[in-house]
């Protein structure tokens, strides 16, 4: 019993993130958006006009620790996504991406989408790997 309440707690540390005590309101940030499943808080290091992070509010690392279970709570930050976009006016067209890992530039292993708009955001990728497999990958996305 001790032994499962030790393995719970250091679970819990393990889930600790930066972004936890957002959701927790223990450290500042400004919170645009907050529910049961979801809190959204503009980056703070903005790469857009508008840049908000919308994240589960359980730990979840990276995309590929994703879990049928997950589902509700990753739905609810397309439709947040979607409701803040048209908050801060974007109906020009807005951007939405979720870097995963290392290779995907993932800073902070709290699963997060960034929301990015406020005007032509240019090419999706600017530092691309080549692949030898799939030589129009990069060029022009592919299209033929
Ligand atoms: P990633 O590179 O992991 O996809 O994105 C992490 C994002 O979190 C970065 O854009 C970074 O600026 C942002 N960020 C990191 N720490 C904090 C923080 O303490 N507060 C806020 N508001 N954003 C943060």
């Amino acid at each position: 019993m001790a032994d499962e309440r030790a393995n719970e707690a250091a679970d819990e540390a393990a889930d600790e993130t930066i972004f936890s005590k957002i959701v927790r309101r223990e450290i500042e940030a400004d919170v645009v958006y907050q529910d049961d499943l979801v809190t959204a808080f503009r980056d703070i290091r903005p790469q857009a006009p508008v840049h908000i992070l919308l994240i589960p509010n359980e730990v979840i690392p990276t995309a590929d620790d994703v879990k049928p279970k997950h589902e509700p709570a990753l739905g609810r930050l397309f439709t947040v996504a979607k409701q803040l976009a048209e908050q801060e006016g974007l109906s020009g067209g807005y951007r939405l991406m979720v870097n995963c890992k290392d290779d995907g530039g993932q800073e902070v292993y709290h699963l997060h989408m960034h929301l990015l708009g406020g005007g032509p955001l240019g090419p999706m990728l600017c530092g691309a790997v080549r692949d030898e497999r799939h030589p129009a990958a990069g060029a022009n996305g592919g299209r033929a």
